[in-house]
């Protein structure tokens, strides 16, 4: 897989939230927040063990009163993942969270504002050691930025904010400092990080805010964050998603995987959108072979292929594929074909060597069958499929053919 190389990246400083390094060239992390009241400890250690095991590398928390900074100590040392608390309007909180044992702090300047506030928070993070993000939001924009840059949210304005408050916290030689600027406008977001990864060298933390459901909001967070990845811009990233929180964890993860920035942990499932030439229902096949993927970490590419006339070769790169072909699954290996077996028995075979290949290497799944016999069973359906399809099975031919009749 093709991967951006180190140099491509824009070179940042590095720092540690708890146990894992962000900037400086280490591997983009994924993060996510949790949706609990967070001084219900026991249920929003759960959801982090969720978030965990659907791909968040840091997961994020609200500090919204004392109750949830006594609910982040008890939470803090069981954790499998470094927490980050979010801090809103109350300083003192900060205090709290970082007396909790946080291994970072989320502050929004636009409502912190009072300057010797945000430098007692500056001091005792800098005597711990644990960093803070510096979160400018487009809808919370100090006032006075808004006036000075026309009224409106411009990137402009949000870098302008993220250097203000910076320099709180250098006065107090501050500087395990991550920045995000994040609006629900892609162009703005991707504009205003474009601008900050220019004048500044702290680690970017990445987010189209409040991108609301999926599907919309999967594709804003895609578009916003993957174009600023592909200039190399972007440190750790985080998906803000109206919807279960493991479906951001899940999305931020296959984002870097699909890029080539962070290695394939699950499997990654291909397949074709079907056609008039579809021998089963592609969309149902792929559905549930997804499902019996979800919870193996299986870092294989999958393919699922509607037909044995196109299908295979279509899929010849992928590690495992299957093609259906008269009411069976031929099921090929690095585009070698292996198996043949029953129509419903496709995604239980899938799984079978999917978990054989990773296990074993393809090669010696390979050696365990005949591959010739499969091979010439996959021609034989293919052929009868052609006799019986035709090599046009949508008729485009017809349909030129009366194009040019109608253009002659
Ligand atoms: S030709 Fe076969 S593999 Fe290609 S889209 Fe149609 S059904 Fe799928």
């Amino acid at each position: 897989m093709e991967v951006l190389a180190a140099a491509e990246r824009r070179s940042t400083r590095q720092l540690m939230v708890g146990d894992v390094p962000v900037g400086g060239g280490a591997p983009i992390t994924v993060q996510s927040m949790t949706i609990t009241r967070t001084a219900d400890h026991e249920a929003t250690l759960q959801q982090i063990y969720d978030l965990a095991m659907a791909g968040a590398d840091i997961v994020r928390c609200t500090c919204n009163d004392l109750e949830a900074a006594e609910g982040l100590a008890r939470i803090v040392p069981r954790s499998p993942v470094p927490i980050v608390a979010d801090i809103h309007h109350q300083y003192r909180l900060a205090l709290a969270a970082l007396e909790a044992g946080v291994h970072c702090l989320r502050l929004n300047p636009g409502n912190i504002r009072k300057p010797e506030h945000i430098r007692a928070v500056a001091s005792e993070a800098r005597d711990r050691g644990v960093p803070i993000r510096i979160g400018v939001n487009g809808g919370s924009l100090h006032p006075d930025l808004y006036a000075k840059h026309g009224g409106r949210v411009t990137p402009e304005a949000m870098v302008e904010s993220a250097l203000d408050e910076i320099r709180f916290f250098e006065d107090v030689d501050f500087d395990l400092i991550k920045i995000s600027v994040k609006a629900s406008s892609v162009p703005i977001m991707v504009e205003a990080y474009r601008q900050l990864s220019e004048v500044t060298d702290y680690p970017l933390h990445l987010g189209v805010t409040e991108a609301g459901p999926p599907p919309a909001g999967l594709i804003k967070s895609s578009a916003g964050i993957g174009a600023l990845l592909a200039q190399g811009i972007g440190d750790t990233i985080r998906y803000s998603l109206t919807a279960d929180p493991v479906e951001e964890a899940r999305a931020g993860r296959a984002l870097l995987e699909a890029m080539g920035l962070r290695e394939r942990k699950n499997v990654d499932l291909i397949a074709c959108p079907s056609c008039g030439r579809a021998e089963i229902d592609v969309v149902a096949v792929a559905a549930d072979a997804m499902a019996a993927f979800a919870d193996r970490e299986i870092p294989l590419q999958v393919a699922i292929m509607g037909c044995v006339v196109n299908g295979p070769g279509e899929a010849r790169d992928a590690d495992l594929g299957i093609a259906a072909g008269y009411r069976r699954g031929h099921l090929f290996v690095k585009g070698r074909n292996a198996a043949v077996v029953a129509e419903d028995e496709m995604v239980d075979a899938l799984v079978e060597w999917a978990e054989l290949i990773h296990s074993e290497g393809a090669e010696a799944a390979l050696a365990r069958v005949d591959t010739e016999k499969a091979a010439r069973e996959a021609e034989r359906d293919r052929q009868r499929l052609l006799a019986e399809q035709g090599e046009d099975v949508n008729d485009a031919g017809t349909r030129i053919d009366l194009i040019r009749r109608h253009g002659a």
